[in-house]
């Protein structure tokens, strides 16, 4: 096989990655705690002994380098976790591209292979705070603000004690690279329920959020009728009902959305609610998707009656990010050949620092199957020899694109 890896080497680095900040069956690696710091230091060490020019910069990012000439592809994902969370979910990308970038050096193959380490794709602090940073898309203000959502440590203080602090920031130049590939679990059940082995991103899901708000009159619920009334939690739950009808009617295959919060005002149960909102969020891989329920959602909250006024707010929106044709297309090859007709093209339900990469050149990513779908907690989990698979895939890939 062209682009071999080693096996053995690359399940002992994964668990080896696990062993900081280990919990249960799983990993607690907060963004610039101790157990990341660690695990970002060795990650440093384990790129310098496969001959890479690997640094640590100023946010947490390791970009490295092989000194190599040629065509380059830029390789990686984020070695931060969750709270408490599983040990494959960034951790499975990262130790590819090591091992990858390391047979590749083996082997003497053309071109080379640049691994990277992002820093807080989890935000704890930020959203892709390192990958942002090393397109060049996050500001000083932004690194001033920020706070972890958990502990409330300032990101600056988290970043001198993390022992980054005046180191500058690195931003990787576009054009240098034939393209960014991220390989990681699936985090979904899809590939694991049809017994598929790897998924080929198509793109990655788009996300639009509202906050929905109904202004009502605080009133006694005992004395006021109900013809009488101006019911913020009344007009809420129904429009609420309304609008999952309609999204359910237009929704994909695959169009997901999800009610996350309801408040009402003041909260008392012999009190008509004066107010009322919910957070909605939805999420799809087609953008004609996602504007037609945008379309529906301003047009049921136009038609809202019951006497109060309702409004409607776009708190957060990102676009779905197409993943590059052509990587895609290598990453197939290498599928079908390794396990025909047990892979599948599929879009990414999750956010990822592929989106941010996508800005700026080619992407793609593969995914390798979560077992049960789990993810985001500590029973996260996929087969030894998925983890082998999805890595042998990824280098013929990879030496595919290089040589060609
Ligand atoms: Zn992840």
């Amino acid at each position: 096989m062209p682009g071999s890896i080693n096996p053995d080497r690359l399940l002992s680095d994964m668990r080896r990655l696990a062993s900081f900040g280990a919990y249960s069956s799983g990993v607690h690696r907060p963004t610039f705690s101790a157990p990341d710091m660690a695990a970002r230091h060795w990650l440093v060490e384990q790129m310098r002994e496969a001959g890479l020019a690997a640094e640590m910069d100023g946010i947490g990012n390791i970009i490295a380098r092989n000194p190599r000439q040629g065509r380059r592809l830029l390789m990686g994902s984020h070695s931060d976790s969750q709270n408490h969370a599983g040990w494959l979910d960034g951790a499975l990308g990262v130790i590819y591209a090591l091992e990858i970038a390391r047979s590749h050096i083996e082997r003497g193959h053309a071109g080379a292979i640049d691994p990277v380490v992002w820093a807080d794709e989890e935000a704890h602090y930020a959203s892709f705070l390192g990958s942002r940073s090393a397109i060049g898309a996050l500001e000083e203000n932004e690194i001033e603000a920020a706070r972890d959502a958990t502990t409330g440590l300032a990101l600056r203080q988290a970043l001198a004690d993390a022992g980054l602090a005046g180191m500058p920031r690195m931003h990787i130049s576009a054009g240098d690279y034939v393209g960014y590939i991220e390989a990681h679990i699936e985090q979904g059940d899809h590939l694991d329920s049809a017994g598929l082995r790897i998924g080929v991103v198509t793109s990655i899901v788009g996300i639009y959020q509202y906050r929905i708000t109904v202004s009502g009159a605080r009133n006694h619920a005992g004395t006021t009728s109900m013809e009488r009334r101006r019911d913020a939690s009344r007009t809420l739950i129904r429009l609420a009902a309304q609008i999952d009808a309609r999204i359910a009617e237009l929704a994909a295959e695959r169009t997901v959305w999800t009610v996350g919060n309801i408040t009402v005002e003041p909260g008392q149960v012999s009190i008509i609610p004066d107010r009322s909102d919910m957070l909605l969020q939805v999420r799809d891989a087609d953008p004609q998707v996602l504007v037609r329920i945008d379309a529906a959602l301003r047009e049921l909250v136009d038609r809202c009656d019951g006497g109060c006024p309702v409004t409607l707010g776009m708190t957060a929106r990102s676009e779905p990010h197409r993943m590059d044709e052509g990587m895609r297309e290598a990453l197939r090859t290498s599928a079908e050949q390794h396990v025909p007709g047990d892979w599948v093209d599929m879009p990414s339900g999750a956010g990822h620092d592929a989106q941010i990469l996508a800005g700026v050149m080619p992407a793609a990513m593969l995914f390798v199957p979560s077992i049960g779908g789990i993810s985001h907690h500590w029973t996260e989990n996929t087969k030894d020899e998925d983890i082998v698979l999805g890595c042998q895939v990824m280098a013929d890939a990879a030496y595919r694109l290089l040589a060609g």
